[in-house]
């Protein structure tokens, strides 16, 4: 902890300690407070990821001041902005505060959100920069307490975003982890591949979610370790998790995510029709043509026979066709 990273980490844990105070304890953040148990948020969950309010005063650097005399470090910690004059000023204003932990539970950054409404030109979540001890791309969400819930599973669900994370631990499902917002990394990949033998993604059933999905995919195809599995869960049109778990319960969500559980090649089988009008003959030959030449990646010639039975009875088709179609393009790809 004399570290200077130690420092740094202590310096976020101090800053975590004051905004979860500012939040429970303070008037200053009874509005954040209101705004996340109108969200369904609990005391405990409140507690147990240790949220918090970092008000419109700015109140951090005066507090850590008190503990750190030693500017070069607070400079370092991204929790300042610098101005021209090297003066330091709080980065959090006004937002509720999500502390990021790092693998052995470190609170090494933050994540703000504007409550409530986010105005236009705002970015609704706000993180730190890169620090020493920081680094976005290795940073996965809760992933302290996944790794260890996973223990006999060994599997972790991965959301796109914190309140996911946290509404589904309130459901019970507590080996979840979010990937920071931008697209999941090969860090991340790697980091995941290394912890779980199935990762399940579960993104938002918005437009937006389905092409993080498909790039998702993509990269745990190229980098996850051998005999790693992947599936993914497709949420209904237009919700995220923690909204399905606001209209649904959790009961209902812990279930769904068992019983929607898909292999990779569903999950395309689906997604290479969006935008598509399948009436029409040609796009429905592309979709066809899309659709085998994936089935051609299958290494399980029984899994293809279940995928062609499958398009021929949806189609209305002659099942040899497709087979000889699909052995054509296996023998193209060779
Ligand atoms: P909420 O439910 O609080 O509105 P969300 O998680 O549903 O948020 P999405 O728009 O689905 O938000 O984005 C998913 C995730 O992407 C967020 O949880 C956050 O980690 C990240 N994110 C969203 N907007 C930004 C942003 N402007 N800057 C950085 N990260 C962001
Ligand atoms: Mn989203
Ligand atoms: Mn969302
Ligand atoms: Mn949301």
């Amino acid at each position: 902890n004399n570290t200077p990273n130690g420092k740094l980490m202590m310096m976020h844990e101090e800053a975590a300690k004051l905004y979860h105070h500012i939040l429970m304890n303070t008037p200053a953040g009874a509005q954040a407070l209101k705004y996340l148990k109108g969200r369904g948020m609990t005391d405990e969950l409140i507690n147990d990821f240790n949220l918090g309010f970092a008000p419109e005063q700015r109140i951090l650097k005066p507090f850590l001041e008190q503990k750190i005399n030693d500017y070069q470090l607070l400079r370092k910690s991204g929790l300042f902005v610098e101005d021209n004059d090297g003066g330091l000023h709080d980065r959090f204003v006004d937002r509720v505060m999500y502390p990021l932990r790092n693998q052995n539970g470190r609170v090494i950054g933050f994540s703000g959100r504007v409550i409530g409404k986010v105005p236009a030109e705002t970015p609704k979540y706000l993180n730190s920069p890169e620090t020493p001890i920081f680094n976005k791309r290795r940073t996965l969400f809760n992933f302290d307490i996944a790794r260890k819930e996973a223990r006999g599973t060994s599997k972790i669900y991965l959301f796109e975003g914190f309140m996911d994370v946290i509404s589904a631990y309130s459901a019970g499902v507590k080996n979840d982890v979010a990937s920071m917002g931008t697209s999941l990394t090969e860090e991340q990949v790697g980091i995941l591949g290394r912890a779980v033998r199935q990762v399940d993604i579960c993104y938002d059933g918005d437009s937006a979610g389905q092409n993080a999905i498909d790039r998702a995919v993509t990269l745990f195809r190229d980098h996850q370790p051998q005999g790693m599995q992947l599936r993914v869960v497709q949420l209904p049109a237009g919700i995220d998790p923690d909204e399905y778990v606001q209209q649904n319960g959790a009961d209902k969500f812990a279930k769904y995510l068992v019983d929607q559980e898909e292999t990779p090649v569903d999950f395309y089988l689906r997604f290479y029709r969006l935008n598509k009008n399948l009436n029409n003959q040609n796009e429905l030959i592309s979709y066809l043509e899309q659709s085998l030449k994936l089935l051609a990646t299958l290494s399980s010639p029984l899994e293809q026979d279940m995928y062609l039975t499958q398009l021929a009875k949806e189609f209305d088709l002659d099942k040899a066709t497709l087979k000889s179609q699909l052995q054509d393009i296996s023998r193209r790809l060779g």
